[in-house]
């Protein structure tokens, strides 16, 4: 890893309303490349489409790159040599371009009208063509006919004025040679009628003038870099280096949609995913160290050292929620229990299960809840529902749950004994429990499970959940010894079918 400030890649987020997991991914990928090379990571905001662009749109881009850690050297809050970093702002920047392509005879002023584009349309259409384009009717006007149109109040587009022969090809870093006949591409828009740039000229005004020496983008921008490199050639600038990136999928491999689950980066923070476990998971899509390594948890630093370009896949870059909730497990048990009381507490709250302030003594049980669930955790969001049994006296017992180990015979029986003898405990440690269980057990000649399995739902009204001896330690004595005896009526069927209060 060189310091190595000549590499420098950028972030180009259009602000539309929330920060999707795949522009989450790019930036990842395009700050995981700064970082590793010691180059610069400029975040510029692409805010042309003026009336999907907001304020609070641009925010949930910052906001949602802050919380992945994925810090920008150059852009908004923090500025920079190449601002402004709003492609709102830069308008007159565009112009200027526009004229310089214009005086040298490489753009063009068009007058078409939007109806006489739609009619050219139909007729390519009709005549059987499948993606009809502009016929550059209006390539080569005399400045006696543009005066004429002007006089009819037309207000043009400017168009590039694409080689009509020839190739123009790269080398993507990532999927290899691509080349296209500039036959097949169009007289392509520069400058809308409104004085707006289009995003393919927009883009390399502002690579160019921010010197950008990598553009890593997703897929999907393929089919756009031919004209950007003739662009960048009619400037007689050098392009940068372009590395495409594998769309995002869903496990059925078609494109990553709502239909996959969340698609809105800080949904998956409301979920309780940890920052870190995110980075970790989105830096494994597309892309892995090689050298066959199955390991899935990497350290940030790690993940910096190891980036390559090369090693990112052409396909098959699948987000896997499955691997996601894998992965923020291994994260969540990393953490003290102390930490990870503090990211549950607003859940809890959010629930009703927990009051805004705590006593210490009241801190103290809630940190012996968590640790009993840290283990199974795979999202904070889920500590309500695996801790609603430890908060108020009942419990509500699951009908399945019932059904399964309430309904035995002999079940009243064991659970009224055990109730009493877990009563007469004068210490009640998840030992003390323990012994009373299996040794009721074996007095009855049962596993140990039969008296497990009933217990448990008398006491958190469920079939699953922590160690049983643990959790009824700290569940206490007198609440333990309450849903015992109300499970006791369960168990007769004298108790509400389902639950009882
Ligand atoms: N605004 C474009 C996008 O969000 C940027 C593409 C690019 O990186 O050139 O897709």
């Amino acid at each position: 890893m060189s310091a190595n400030r000549s590499v420098r890649v950028r972030m180009a987020p259009s602000p539309t309303g929330m920060f999707h997991v795949g522009s989450a991914h790019t930036a990842l990928f395009n700050w995981l490349f700064a970082r590793h090379h010691g180059g610069v990571f400029i975040l510029r905001i692409e805010d042309t489409d003026r009336e999907r662009s907001t304020p609070e749109a641009v925010k949930t881009i910052l906001d949602g790159l802050r919380w992945l850690g994925l810090d920008w050297d150059e852009g908004p809050e923090v500025g920079g040599p190449h601002a402004p970093y709003f492609q709102s702002q830069r308008r007159a920047r565009y112009q200027q371009a526009a004229q310089e392509l214009l005086a040298r005879g490489l753009a063009y002023r068009c007058y078409t009208t939007p109806e006489e584009l739609e009619q050219m349309r139909a007729q390519q259409r009709a005549r059987g063509i499948k993606s009809p384009k502009y016929d550059r009717r209006h390539r080569d006007l005399t400045p006696q006919q543009e005066r004429a149109f002007q006089a009819e109040g037309r207000q043009p587009v400017v168009r590039f004025k694409t080689p009509l022969t020839g190739k123009t090809g790269f080398t993507d870093l990532i999927r290899g040679p691509i080349r296209v006949d500039n036959r097949e591409l169009d007289d392509f828009v520069l400058l809308k009628a409104n004085g707006d740039p289009t995003y393919n000229f927009a883009v390399v005004v502002d690579d160019m003038d921010m010197q950008i020496t990598h553009v890593i983008r997703g897929e999907d921008h393929i089919s756009n870099t031919p004209k950007q490199l003739l662009l960048w050639r009619a400037f007689g600038a050098t392009p940068p280096q372009f590395a495409h990136l594998p769309l995002l999928l869903g496990p059925d491999r078609r494109k990553l949609s709502k239909r996959h689950g969340a698609v809105n980066l800080l949904d998956y923070a409301a979920q309780g995913y940890l920052p870190e476990a995110m980075f970790n998971f989105l830096a494994l899509i597309g892309w892995s160290p090689g050298g066959g390594e199955t390991q899935e948890i990497f350290r940030r630093e790690e993940l910096v050292a190891r980036f390559r370009l090369d090693q990112v896949a052409k396909a098959g870059a699948v987000f896997d929620l499955r691997k996601l909730d894998a992965i923020n497990a291994v994260y969540l048990r990393r953490l003290s229990v102390t930490e990870l009381t503090e990211l549950c507490l607003p859940y809890l709250r959010r629930a009703g299960l927990v009051d805004e302030t705590l006593t210490p003594g009241e801190r103290e049980w809630l940190e012996q809840v968590m640790a009993l669930e840290q283990e199974r955790l795979k999202r904070l969001e889920e500590i309500v529902d695996f801790t609603r049994f430890f908060f108020g006296e009942e419990v509500e017992i699951e009908e399945r749950a019932r059904r399964q180990w309430l309904t035995r015979p002999g079940t009243a029986d064991l659970l009224a004994t055990l109730h009493a003898r877990l009563a007469a405990l004068t210490s009640f440690t998840a030992a003390d429990i323990e012994k009373v269980v299996r040794g009721l057990a074996e007095e009855r000649g049962l596993s140990a499970a039969k008296v497990i399995h009933p217990t448990r739902v008398a006491v958190t009204g469920r079939t699953v959940g922590p160690g049983l001896f643990e959790l009824m330690e700290v569940l206490g004595q007198e609440r333990c010894s309450r849903r015992l005896q109300a499970a006791v009526a369960v168990a007769k069927g004298g108790g509400l079918k389902g639950g009882y209060s």
